[in-house]
């Protein structure tokens, strides 16, 4: 039995966050096992989607910004070294109604940190973008070299390549640990006892569920549906560079163009209803089905009649603010969660792994914004 042998860390979740810790970690020379109830990147983890969103713009919200652009930097390159193209340079627009002050926000925050973006104003925006129902906006930013990543490729991709580093992949469920003070093993469902120096939970919308105590309040998995609409036969409009990946905050809309002929990708970002990520239904509710058929009908007039050609419904792990959790176990020393990756997380994967290596590692700094502490059980969204 394996339980025999002692791991230098322990990582329990193969979504992006435990996959690029795990990754990180046996980079930096330990040993690692990475343990997993369903499989790299499922269809029912918040990783599972085929396609993320990467862009810098957070408003005024540097830390994330900063963030995103390293994480992109090591999503390029680890992409380059397996030699799959999992990312998409689709360019990524932002577009502003009246409210233009995030859009402000974001061009100040893309100057400081040097990231190259273009500014349009109504007739710009009209003459690039024909296929947009411009009703409402009046401004855009478009950021040229961000896009999209295969989301649950490039899990995959990650989880194989920390397996060729040494990484140990287990498909079990890890029964939460109990005791106070230094823990010295898990236990999986299956039976089996690892033992490790130190464990990282990265259990995405299951933390609440691993931890009760301390997480039943403090993450809300909120239902998320996404629609994908067929787009007319011989029609480059919708794929990029004619259509970027979109965002219209004042919606709380988003989007991106046609990728892997899978036709326009649409999702409304406001959080759903509370859920639980196992037992969740998977088919979208007419509700949402009809409210983006009609938002289609209104942003993307040659749309309207379009067939709904694949839908998803994944789920959010929002903390009460957006910002991430990132910290140790209050009374287990060798516990960490990572997660609360709260419906914006996925692109920042490489950089959460290597946040999490220098806190276990090297005792680096923690980030205060990501501490258990300011994690309330009232949910005031912050980050989007
Ligand atoms: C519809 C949708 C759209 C999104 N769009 C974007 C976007 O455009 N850009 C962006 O950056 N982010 C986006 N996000 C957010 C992003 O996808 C998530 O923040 C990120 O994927 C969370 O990753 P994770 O590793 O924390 O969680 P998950 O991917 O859920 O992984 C957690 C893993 O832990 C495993 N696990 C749980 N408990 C146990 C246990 N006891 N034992 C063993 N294994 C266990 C689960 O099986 C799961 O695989 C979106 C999310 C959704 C749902």
């Amino acid at each position: 039995m394996s339980g025999q042998k002692t791991y230098d860390v322990a990582v329990v979740g193969a979504g992006v966050f435990g996959a690029w810790a795990a990754w990180h970690l046996a980079k930096r020379g330990k040993r690692v096992v990475l343990i997993e109830a369903y499989g790299p990147g499922h269809s029912r983890a918040s990783s599972g989607g085929e396609s993320r969103i990467i862009r810098m713009g957070y408003g005024g919200d540097e830390l994330y910004t900063r963030w995103s652009q390293r994480s992109l930097v090591q999503w390029k390159e680890f992409f380059a070294g397996i030699k799959q193209p999992l990312f998409v340079e689709t360019g990524v627009l932002w577009m502003a109604g009246k409210n233009d002050t995030r859009l402000k926000e974001t061009a100040a925050t893309l100057k400081r940190c040097g990231i190259s973006f273009e500014e349009y104003d109504r007739a710009t925006l009209e003459k690039k973008y024909p296929q947009i129902g411009l009703e409402e906006i009046q401004k855009g930013i478009f950021e040229p070299h961000s896009g999209v990543l295969m989301a649950r490729g490039a899990v995959a991709a990650v989880v194989e390549d920390a397996i060729r580093l040494g990484v140990e992949y287990r498909c079990a469920q890890v029964v939460d640990p109990r005791e106070a003070g230094a823990v010295k093993h898990v236990t999986t469902m299956q039976g089996e006892r690892i033992a490790a120096g130190q464990f990282v939970f990265a259990c995405g919308a299951w933390l609440g569920k691993a931890f009760p105590d301390v997480l039943g309040a403090r993450i809300f998995p909120s239902r998320q549906e996404v629609f994908f609409f067929g787009i007319p036969a011989g029609e480059s409009r919708f794929a990029a560079p004619a259509l970027p990946t979109w965002l219209f905050q004042e919606d709380l809309v988003y989007g991106m163009p046609d990728i892997e002929s899978r036709g326009l990708k649409i999702a409304f970002d406001e959080h759903g209803e509370r859920v639980d990520p196992d037992t969740q239904s998977r088919i979208v509710s007419p509700e949402m089905t009809k409210a983006v058929r009609e938002y289609v009908a209104h942003r993307f007039p040659a749309l309207r009649d379009a067939p709904i050609v694949e839908t998803r419904v994944c789920q959010y792990e929002n903390t009460s603010s957006g910002d991430f959790l990132i910290d140790r176990h209050p009374e287990m020393e060798n516990v960490w969660f990572a997660g609360g990756g709260s419906g914006h997380g996925f692109k920042h994967g490489p950089a959460v792994g290597e946040y999490l290596a220098a806190q276990l590692l090297d005792g680096a700094k923690p980030e205060p914004r990501f501490s258990l502490d300011t994690k309330e059980s009232v949910q005031k969204r912050a980050v989007y």
